[in-house]
């Protein structure tokens, strides 16, 4: 058989590309169903752009490569895609659009863009060898049992990264990308909770408070949950992408509170209630009772001199913690790394040294932010090289 465009993956990346490569386009995946990952995105509601979407909000070892994909199809023109589809949404916080119902409406909007393009689709099927002459690319597919051929002048490797093996992530663009001798970014896990093997915050599971969590030298303020195996909560799930294994975190546990100044004045009005009492008004009990041993927090607040107090919100603003490790990629949002971008065009997202062989969504290394940076890399990398494709650009 053969085809103009063989895409390999049904993800959002995939799905994207065949709604924009032309005609003759056959998506492949082994999973039973497309986009199963949009699914379960964002709570069942996916979170399927963010209106500050920038280049800035990604993680590459070339922080440039994402801006040309990113500008040329951006969150506006996703949302106008959604829109033009009659799919409610809503922003939940920080500029994150998630759907008012449900995550497959955005994958019944890529199925149905997909038949609009006449993009056929094979699910359950199995890939095996991948051969190229210098011109075409020839894959050994199995479906129902049987091995089929297929012949294709473009390549998309559109198969995800590592993370949620449960849910048929493979790792298979990173072994193709080998397979032609295109580099790799070492993959890792990113967006993860962290990780403490002597399990030191057991007795806080299920607190949660706002705070400032860096790592890296990159902050994020949003809350902080405190797990039986250690801590999680977006703040944590951003800054573990910025996270080195053996590196201490900081944690800011009263951002944006003139903390000192409001001591200073409960000294005054409550000069005989427990400091932790006080400290209890401001961060949640149960975390000042674990930190009480630790940072000596014992008396009224009549006790307290300004050298303490000041001491006491120094050490409550930058608590510094060593993970052990993650969760890794059994719940790792997103993996990190990926295709190195040097080998790529941030045009077309072609590989330079491949005519016709195109890496796009989070396989390559661009990984972004929590919050819906994901899934617009995911559209504008896989309708950059739908358009190219289209044009017939990028070595095709
Ligand atoms: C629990 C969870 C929630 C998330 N929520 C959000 C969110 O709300 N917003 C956001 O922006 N991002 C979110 N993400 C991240 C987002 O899902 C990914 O960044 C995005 O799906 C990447 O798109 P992709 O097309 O590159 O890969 P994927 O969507 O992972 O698609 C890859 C496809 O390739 C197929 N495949 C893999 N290996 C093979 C193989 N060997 N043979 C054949 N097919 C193969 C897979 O079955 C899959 O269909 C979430 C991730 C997780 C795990």
């Amino acid at each position: 058989m053969k085809v103009q465009t063989l895409i390999i993956g049904a993800g959002a990346a995939g799905m994207m590309c065949a709604a924009h490569a032309g005609p003759g386009v056959l998506v492949v995946d082994h999973a039973r169903a497309a986009g199963e990952k949009i699914r379960i995105s964002g709570g069942g509601r996916c979170n399927f752009t963010n209106l500050h979407t920038a280049a800035d909000n990604f993680i590459s070892q070339n922080r440039h490569f994402a801006k040309s994909a990113l500008g040329r199809y951006t969150q506006w023109d996703f949302i106008a895609l959604v829109d033009a589809h009659r799919i409610p949404w809503h922003e939940k916080t920080l500029g994150q659009l998630f759907c008012d119902t449900s995550a497959k409406d955005v994958i019944a909007m890529l199925r149905a863009e997909m038949v609009r393009a006449r993009a056929e689709l094979w699910l359950d099927t199995q890939l095996g060898e991948i051969g190229h002459d210098g011109t075409d690319f020839t894959v050994t597919l199995t479906r129902n049992g049987r091995d089929q051929a297929v012949t294709a002048r473009n390549l998309v490797v559109a198969s995800g990264g590592k993370s949620i093996p449960k849910m048929g992530a493979t790792g298979l663009g990173y072994q193709i990308a080998a397979r032609f001798g295109l580099p790799l970014v070492t993959p890792r896990p990113g967006l993860v909770p962290l990780t403490f093997s002597d399990e030191r915050f057991k007795p806080l599971a299920g607190v949660a408070a706002p705070a400032r969590v860096t790592a890296g030298g990159t902050g994020f303020d949003e809350a902080l949950l405190f797990t039986h195996r250690g801590l999680s909560g977006p703040a944590v799930l951003q800054a573990s992408s910025y996270w080195d294994e053996g590196d201490p975190i900081s944690v800011n546990l009263t951002p944006g509170t003139d903390l000192l100044g409001a001591l200073q004045g409960h000294r005054h009005s409550d000069p005989r209630k427990a400091l932790t009492t006080i400290l209890s008004l401001y961060l949640p009990a149960r975390l000042v009772d674990y930190l009480a041993e630790g940072l000596t927090l014992t008396g009224t607040m009549a006790d307290q001199s300004d050298a303490r107090l000041a001491t006491i919100c120094a050490a409550l603003a930058d608590w510094q913690v060593t993970p052990s490790g993650s969760e890794g990629y059994r719940t790792a949002e997103v993996t990190l790394g990926g295709v190195d971008t040097d080998a790529l065009s941030s045009q077309t997202m072609a590989a330079k040294a491949v005519p016709g062989l195109y890496f796009i969504g989070e396989c390559v290394d661009v990984t972004g932010w929590l919050g819906g940076y994901n899934f617009q890399w995911a559209w504008s990398s896989g309708w950059a090289a739908g358009q190219a494709i289209r044009q017939g650009q990028g070595g095709s």
